[in-house]
């Protein structure tokens, strides 16, 4: 046996990206949807399944699905890049307009993946820090923009783990201010009342990441993608795999977008749930932070979260533990489930504190 290989210095101190995936009862730990897609949509991807061409690659630039998400947001496939998972969009922005001598900056708490993707591509990450409630700071912005001069600036809205919503007034102001391009990372940007999307042009450097993770029910697909100029979708083309996104989960995008209702109506059941969650989670003795996404941040305040959160997987009830992440002492995040899963939450939640 030879010697071990070791990886790049910066690799080597890294800790990679944790998330228990523990078999439990409820799962409310990642912000999927509780529901699967449509049984229609399952029976024409069956179908689907063998009308594939599966001895051939699959068409290399998804033109059919890049033409429908461009059609569901007003603008031309052209401007539509997709990819496995808004992750790998991201992977490859920062690919494309990251790397050594450059720099990303980020407002935290916010996704975890933002820095780590910039570090893994050999980007520098500047920290700013967002204010006591979370929100987005300005004066903080233009502090951190002006020292790092950053290639691409990472916006989260609704912010995940926070749940805060920016509004439009606050990215305009940002785009306003940024050297390089405004990524908004709108993972859960069909549960917020406005979109970044609106802004996109091709004149603007700005882009908005979404996913068929959360609100089209397809997290096990892996598939996402980004709306913004032309001229960013070009360079993210040179730049990803060849082939990277296989036939069968590009026809799964265009059969899904078949059922814009259906996931609207998923949008609307799960914000209505969303409400009384919250209203549940205030009787109890947390602070609750208000969210316009699929998920609610808050902390227990009479008792550790760390504890809290190891009393909650006890009863076979998993949320996430973001209780010793950074800025977020003591913090749990719930993901919204259905009515009886977030029932056993509260009420496993209610015995363990009260
Ligand atoms: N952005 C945010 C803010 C997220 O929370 C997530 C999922 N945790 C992603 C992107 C990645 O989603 P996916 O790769 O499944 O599209």
């Amino acid at each position: 046996m030879g010697a071990r290989i070791a990886p790049r210095d910066d690799v080597a101190l890294m800790e990679g990206y944790h998330s228990p995936q523990v078999s439990v009862d409820v799962r409310l730990n990642t912000n999927e949807s509780p529901y699967p897609p449509p049984a229609a949509f399952l029976d024409t991807l069956a179908a689907q399944v063998r009308t594939v061409d599966w001895h051939r690659y699959p068409d290399r630039a998804a033109t059919e699905l890049r033409r429908r998400i461009g059609e569901l947001h007003g603008v031309g496939p052209e401007q539509v890049f997709v990819a496995n998972g808004s992750n790998e969009v991201l992977q490859t922005l920062s690919l494309t307009y990251g790397g050594p001598s450059r720099t990303v900056a980020v407002f935290e708490p916010t996704y975890a993946l933002h820095a780590h993707i910039a570090r893994i591509t050999g980007t520098a990450v500047a920290e700013g820090r967002r204010a006591d409630d979370y929100s987005l700071d300005l004066a903080e912005v233009r502090r951190v923009l002006a020292e790092a001069s950053p290639a691409i600036t990472y916006l989260c809205s609704p912010n995940n783990p926070t749940g805060m919503v920016e509004d439009r007034e606050t990215v305009e102001e940002v785009l306003g201010l940024v050297p390089g391009l405004l990524v908004v990372d709108e993972a859960y940007g069909q549960f917020a009342p406005w979109s970044a999307l609106e802004l996109v042009s091709d004149n603007i450097p700005l882009v908005v990441t979404r996913t068929f993770s959360k609100t089209w029910s397809m997290a096990a697909a892996r598939l996402g993608y980004l709306v913004g100029p032309s001229w960013v979708v070009a360079e993210l083309g040179k730049v990803v795999l060849p082939y990277h996104l296989d036939s069968l989960k590009q026809a799964a995008g265009c059969i899904a977008l078949d059922y814009l209702a259906e996931m609207e109506q998923r949008v609307s059941q799960l914000t209505e749930e969303r409400g009384r969650v919250d209203l549940a989670l205030r009787d109890l003795p947390c602070e609750v932070w208000p969210s316009g996404a699929n998920f609610i941040l808050f902390r227990p305040t009479a008792r550790d979260g760390g504890e809290v959160w190891q009393e909650l997987l006890d009863r076979s009830v998993l949320v996430r533990n973001c209780a010793s992440w950074p800025y977020l002492d003591g913090c749990l995040r719930v993901t919204i489930g259905t009515t009886p899963e977030d029932d056993r939450f509260l009420a496993a939640l209610r015995e363990i504190l009260t």
